[in-house]
């Protein structure tokens, strides 16, 4: 059961919500009577999401379409445009997109891997952020910026992303205290262990990407791993009204993992042979 909020007449854009967390965001805000612009490289994942926004949307407002690639400038700008063109204004943004990556560092190919990842984690929030401001401003919007606990922890082989995610947090922390004299609010949300997509983006087996998730069920301190409603919960409070005063700070919905330190004790249980 989702929380209830009130977003009648406000524009909302989420990149990376063709799938998971931005998905559940997009027909969460849409549920809420916001028109919402979805945005990915799947075209066809971004129709499905577009229907379900359709069928839960209480005015019956149709989501905006527009296949993009966040890593892409001239695909950035064409999604900014498209969107004041078709909806006349911005109220949110969702930096939403993004993706985990293995690299080593004694990969051969770890600093291409490294420029890719920040590319896409990091350069891309930035880029279109950059480029939204002059709207965000004219409706006194928000940005909220999804981040990783990623950032609070260092994940094994995952050097470039764990990097990434941790200036996209400082950015957040900037933007708060740069924009808020135009009064756009920037806070972000920072994720634990959430089942959606994102192993089989890197090429991990469904089979695997299972076995991964239900191997935290017990470890994690809330007895479960995260759906993407309870990072949509976490995104559509941080942008409501009720969060006005607050700004340059986080959410971190993630069942207790940073608190319970989850890795340390998967590893302490593994060396004693548990
Ligand atoms: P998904 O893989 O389901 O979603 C990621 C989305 O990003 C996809 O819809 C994908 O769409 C889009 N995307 C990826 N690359 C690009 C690109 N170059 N241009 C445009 N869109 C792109 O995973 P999640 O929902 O889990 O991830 C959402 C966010 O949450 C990410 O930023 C992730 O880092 C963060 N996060 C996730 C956690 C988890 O446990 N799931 C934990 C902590 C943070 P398409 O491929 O169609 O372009």
């Amino acid at each position: 059961m989702s929380v209830k909020y009130d977003f009648t007449g406000r524009v909302v854009l989420i990149t990376g919500s063709g799938s998971g967390i931005g998905a559940a965001t997009a027909v969460h805000f849409a549920q809420s009577g916001a028109s919402v612009v979805v945005t990915g490289r799947r075209a066809d994942k971004l129709t499905e999401v577009a229907k379900e926004c359709l069928k839960v949307s209480p005015k019956g407002i149709k989501a905006l379409e527009v296949a993009a690639d966040v890593t892409n400038k001239d695909d950035m700008r064409r999604l900014v445009d498209q969107t004041i063109k078709h909806f006349g204004k911005l109220d949110i943004l969702v930096n939403n997109a993004g993706a985990i990556h293995n690299t080593k560092p004694i990969d051969k190919d770890f600093y291409e891997n490294y420029e890719k990842i920040m590319a896409l984690n990091l350069n891309s929030v930035v880029y279109l952020t950059h480029i939204c401001i002059e709207y965000l401003e004219k409706t006194k919007g928000n940005i909220i910026n999804i981040s990783s606990i990623g950032a609070k922890i260092a994940y094994l082989d995952m050097t470039p992303y764990c990097m990434a995610k941790c200036a996209m947090d400082m950015f957040t922390k900037c933007m708060a205290s740069e924009l808020a004299t135009k009064r756009i609010r920037t806070n972000s949300v920072v994720p634990g262990m959430v089942r959606t997509d994102c192993l089989l983006a890197m090429g991990v087996s469904q089979t695997d990407s299972d076995k991964h998730f239900e191997s935290y069920t017990n470890l994690l301190p809330v007895g479960r791993y995260g759906q993407p409603q309870d990072i949509a919960d976490s995104i559509l409070y941080l942008a409501s009204d009720h969060a006005q005063y607050i700004n340059g700070t986080f959410i971190m919905p993630d069942g207790g993992a940073v608190a319970g330190n989850v890795f340390l004790s998967d590893l302490l249980a593994k060396s004693f042979g548990e």
